[in-house]
């Protein structure tokens, strides 16, 4: 990795005990929570949110333990893999309990401020453990790390590392300046860093379903948005890389992978570095387009499921759809945020989209893609929205039919473009009635999705035991609905025939047949 500036912090309050074997105990909070609407529970599900992540390691016996704990979007928890493979390769096992951990590292989120209020009230966790173990290594990962810098470490005394998202190949050298009394700190963005060499080992999952990064940062610029702020300038991993991790990962038995991008449609790469610098006709000729990485990976088997996340309706071509329509291990699901239904909104948010345009790309998957399942991220009560604006929202919901949709209300996020041009001026419970609102029309759109699929049999990749009982497994189908069936002799990772015959407002219930195709 090019240059990397440590600012080491002198008069550090915390001092390395050389007698203790200081676990590491990560804690990642990072990049955007994503507030997953649940339509059983009628509430904001955040199931993964402080999750920890365990990688396999060849060290055993007296190696140092980290304990690392995720926060945020699927990019964060990504990371999260990567980083605990670096450090096992220095010699650090993982660990699921925190209490025997050396060191502690929180990859943290910075998109609305109660995500960064979170990782705070999480840190209170730490402070009697601190007491207990001076040696306990605690350390910040991830966009509020990048976000704060320094300033983390003067408000939160018993921090001992910050690291941002693109200083990960630096964390063992950031853990040795603590060991050396120092606090220590990397924040740099980098123009190449994809971390393509870097093989996460991903032992705490189902063994059946793996993310795969590939690209890092955003161009975007959305008004609203912290992540390029957080996350630096937009870069495409080689795709050589990407097929290989998936083709790695087929081999050891996992049956879906999740390409991952802040935004997908834009992946171009042309031999590495900031997307912007991809000048040249000729240069971008070359290059390799997302249509082209999605069929390149669907081509690692048959068997291997793809799916994608996120899209960005100011960038999604056709190309991508005719590879979903003609690929049908390309699941046929998009994920395509479209935040407000109002073009005056839109234009404030600088999404460069307007509602037409939107609807027309909807349009464009429905025509291409027939039964693609379609879901989409919303914020109420962006500034200045007035209630036609939002009312505007629901109707593009209703005229949609999304199958799901992740709301937020609307945070000011310092630095960005919103809050240095705009006025945050919707009332606090002006914002959570509109939020109710988005809520309760998703969730009689989630209800109508899950009937129109129920009686169908679907092609289902079989994930694991369902939540409520070890009798059941749960699975889903291409367009990501949840079906749960009897178990009988089947197995992880074996695709069924599932013949939906009930449904929950959430979850379709069904059994395995074998006189009967799926339709997809
Ligand atoms: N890159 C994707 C895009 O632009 O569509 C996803 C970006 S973000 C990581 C995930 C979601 O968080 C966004 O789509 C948006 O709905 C929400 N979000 C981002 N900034 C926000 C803010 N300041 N307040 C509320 N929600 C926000």
């Amino acid at each position: 990795m090019g240059k990397v500036k440590n600012y080491i912090l002198k008069h550090a309050s915390v001092r390395f005990n050389d007698n203790l074997s200081p676990a590491l105990l990560i804690v990642n909070f990072t990049a955007p929570m994503e507030m997953k609407f649940d339509q059983n529970k009628n509430m904001l599900d955040e199931e993964r949110q402080g999750e920890a992540t365990l990688i396999k390691s060849n060290y055993s016996g007296n190696s140092r333990k980290l304990y690392l704990e995720s926060y945020g979007c699927q990019m964060n928890f990504s990371d999260s893999e990567i980083v605990a493979s670096i450090l096992c390769d220095e010699g650090f096992t993982t660990t699921a309990n925190q209490l025997e951990a050396d060191v502690v590292l929180l990859n943290t989120c910075a998109i609305r401020e109660n995500a960064e209020s979170r990782v705070r009230q999480r840190l209170q966790d730490f402070k009697k453990e601190k007491k207990n173990r001076p040696g306990l290594i605690i350390g910040l990962l991830g966009c509020m790390a990048e976000r704060l810098k320094e300033k983390l470490l003067e408000e939160e005394k018993l921090v001992d590392l910050i690291a941002g998202p693109d200083a990960y190949r630096d964390l063992p050298s950031l853990i040795s300046q603590v060991d050396g009394g120092q606090k220590a700190i990397n924040v740099l963005l980098s123009r190449e860093e994809t971390y393509a060499d870097i093989n996460p080992v991903r032992l705490d999952s189902n063994g059946v379903v793996a993310y795969i990064s590939i690209m890092r940062g955003c161009d975007n610029m959305c008004s609203f948005c912290v992540v390029p702020f957080t996350r630096g300038r937009e870069r495409s991993r080689d795709p050589e890389s990407i097929v290989k991790e998936a083709t790695d990962l087929f081999n050891s038995g996992y049956r879906e992978v999740t390409l991952l991008g802040q935004n997908v449609d834009s992946y171009i790469y042309a031999g590495g570095g900031l997307k912007k610098e991809i000048l040249t006709y000729e240069q971008k000729s070359n290059a390799t387009s997302f249509s082209e990485l999605l069929v390149m990976v669907a081509k690692v088997s048959p068997e291997l499921r793809v799916r994608f996340s996120t899209s960005n309706p100011r960038d999604m071509t056709d190309d991508v759809l005719h590879a979903i329509a003609s690929n049908q291990n390309i699941c046929n699901y998009i994920h395509l945020p479209v935040q407000s239904g109002s073009t005056n909104v839109l234009k404030n948010m600088n999404r460069g989209y307007s509602r037409g345009v939107y609807m027309d790309r909807i349009k464009a998957i429905q025509t291409i893609i027939p039964d693609c399942a379609i879901s989409t991220d919303l914020i109420a009560g962006f500034c200045g929205e007035t209630e036609e604006e939002h009312k505007e929202t629901l109707s593009l919901m209703e005229w949609v039919g999304y199958d799901f949709a992740y709301t937020f209300k609307y945070s000011e996020r310092p630095g960005t473009q919103a809050q240095r041009n705009y006025k945050d001026d919707i009332l606090p419970e002006v914002k959570s009635r509109r939020l109710a609102e988005i809520i309760k029309m998703q969730q009689k759109l989630s209800a109508l999705s899950i009937k129109k699929m129920k009686g169908n049999t679907y092609r289902v990749l079989i994930e694991g035991f369902s939540k409520k009982s070890d009798d059941y497994f749960r699975g889903r189908n291409s367009q990501n609905a949840v079906c749960v069936f009897p178990k009988e002799d089947y197995k992880p990772g074996e695709y069924v025939n599932v013949l939906t015959e009930d449904c929950t407002p959430a979850t379709l219930i069904g059994r395995v047949v074998h006189d009967q195709q799926p339709v997809y």
